[in-house]
């Protein structure tokens, strides 16, 4: 049998640091991996008890083919959160009535009884963020479109349309408010993770939700505009953006909504609604 050659030298004490701290690790994993197996514990237990229902876990078991092995993924999921791994949601492969599925169960609690309304909000920050992300991709896709036809297409007097300041200004005033919009998402996303003040992290969100909407929108016209008739060829891909863009002026949150915000919570305007 060959021998494989190691420079490892187990009596080094680096060595013995990184194994200690291995073994620690893997411990934890095991310990976390026991309270997946309870279910998430037994706080959680004793919660779903009382309420007289089963654990996401119980089900799946009343739920795949009896003696049928069931393969969770994921188990550790949650760890590192607020949330307890085992507890909200479990994932897996398993067969029912003879048929392999993808089965999950979750609970309908999320977090602790009564704190829903700081949980949804605690949502719609993040969704406000992604929303502005969103737009802010757009609208750089959509004018990097523009500035290179801009550059090809000659017209008139074979100068690129883009020389001329009747195309050039509205894609970079489109541009800074572009510019503006991605700063104030960064800003909101750098708040929504570190800011104790939900308030601020909040007002963050709104401002670069509504400034990401104007951007895009305002973006994704001088665009079309660049392109003329081509502006709404689906070749280009440009106009098909504007329901997208359009939408994001309404939703998640109406930009009337985020004025709204901003003139009570930011200016302390009395409330108008
Ligand atoms: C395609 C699509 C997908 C959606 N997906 C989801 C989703 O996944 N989850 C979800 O929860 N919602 C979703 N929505 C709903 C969306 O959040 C709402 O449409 C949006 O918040 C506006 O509410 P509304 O449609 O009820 O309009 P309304 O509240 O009826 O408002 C109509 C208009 O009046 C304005 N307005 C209302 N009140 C005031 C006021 N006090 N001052 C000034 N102006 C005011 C509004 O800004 C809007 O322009 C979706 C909407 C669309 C169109």
């Amino acid at each position: 049998m060959a021998v494989l050659a190691t420079s490892v030298r187990a009596n080094d004490e680096r060595f013995g640091e990184n194994r200690d701290g291995l073994l620690a690790l893997l411990a934890e994993h095991d310990a976390q991996l026991d309270l997946v197996r309870q279910g998430g514990g037994e706080r959680y237990l004793a919660r779903h008890r009382d309420r007289g229902r089963l654990t996401a876990r119980e089900r799946i078991e009343l739920l795949v083919d009896q003696d049928s092995a069931f393969l969770e993924l994921s188990p550790l999921a949650a760890w590192g959160t607020e949330f307890h791994v085992g507890a909200s949601l479990v994932t897996g492969i398993g067969v029912v009535e003879g048929v392999e599925c993808v089965v999950t169960a979750s609970d309908r609690l999320i977090g602790e009884e009564g704190e829903g309304l700081r949980i949804v909000f605690d949502g719609l920050n993040p969704e406000r963020i992604m929303s502005a992300s969103l737009c802010n991709g757009v609208g750089r896709y959509v004018l990097g479109v523009a500035a290179a036809y801009a550059t090809e297409r000659r017209v008139w007097d074979g100068v690129p349309i883009g020389a001329h300041q009747g195309i050039a200004h509205p894609l970079a005033i489109a541009k800074i408010e572009l510019e503006l919009a991605r700063l104030m998402t960064q800003r909101a996303a750098w708040l929504h993770d570190h800011a104790e003040d939900r308030t601020a992290a909040g007002e963050a969100a709104n401002m670069a939700k509504y400034a990401a909407a104007e951007a895009a929108a305002h973006c994704l016209d001088a665009a079309i505009q660049t392109l003329g008739g081509n502006g709404m060829a689906s070749e280009y891909g440009v106009a098909d953006l504007w329901g997208v863009v359009r939408l994001l002026r309404i939703a998640p949150v109406s930009r009337e909504m985020v004025l709204n915000f901003v003139a009570t919570k930011s200016l302390g305007l009395p409330k108008s609604y």
